[in-house]
């Protein structure tokens, strides 16, 4: 049996399924990348929760397909390939339009680094990278120069990218961004969003680094 593919179907439904959910089945896009390079990826304009672990599209390290016969990957491919390009620590990108991490990405602010998780997972505020047409070579550009080292980027008017070492890191990673995300609007609703300070939050990173 194909782990990886049982994963990746197994997390796209999971997301299909979750709060990061928020523009119906199908929408947003998974991918897995495996220990040859090969990357594995949710096929294009496909309920998730429909779908079979063989008709996940797999590609070469060029992002071609390896059997004609599959469907066609999703049209995230360029952003998805473009980071797996530039990052060769992670393992899996997954891209959503959780309701309110994309919110933030349409009034084009980051999200700030106040709460410590936050920080621990993605390693700062959540950065935006601007605006790109889908599929064209830019959007993965920009994706991958805002994401830089961190492991989560919004995307200008358009939705967020949770990266991880592993599906399983990745998703949680797109959770904690949408919670924050959540809490930054209640927080800007009632008061004013205030950032843990820079020496707090390397400290959190140093204590949780020792912990590990
Ligand atoms: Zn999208």
């Amino acid at each position: 049996m194909d782990t990886l593919r049982q994963q990746l179907l197994e997390t796209a439904i999971e997301l299909e399924k979750s709060n990061l959910s928020s523009l119906g089945p199908g929408k947003g896009s998974l991918s897995a990348r495996r220990e040859n390079g090969m990357i594995l990826i949710t096929p294009s304009g496909k309920t998730f929760s429909k779908l079979t672990p063989d008709e996940l599209v797999e590609l070469d390290r060029n992002g071609q397909k390896t059997d004609q016969s599959l469907l066609n990957p999703s049209l995230d491919l360029i952003f998805h390939k473009a980071i797996y390009d530039a990052r060769p620590d992670i393992n899996a990108v997954i891209h959503t339009h959780s309701p309110y991490a994309t919110a933030w990405a349409c009034v084009n602010q980051p999200i700030q680094p106040m709460i410590v998780a936050l920080v621990l997972m993605v390693g700062g505020e959540v950065p935006v990278a601007s605006f790109a047409f889908p599929r064209s070579p830019e959007l993965g550009e920009k994706v991958a120069s805002a994401l830089g080292l961190k492991n989560a980027v919004l995307m200008e008017n358009h939705g967020v990218i949770a990266v991880g070492k592993n599906l399983s890191k990745a998703m949680g990673c797109a959770s904690t961004v949408e919670n924050v995300a959540r809490i930054q609007a209640i927080s800007a609703s009632i008061g004013v969003v205030r950032s843990l300070k820079p020496e707090v939050a390397e400290q959190a990173v140093k204590m949780e680094s020792n912990y590990q």
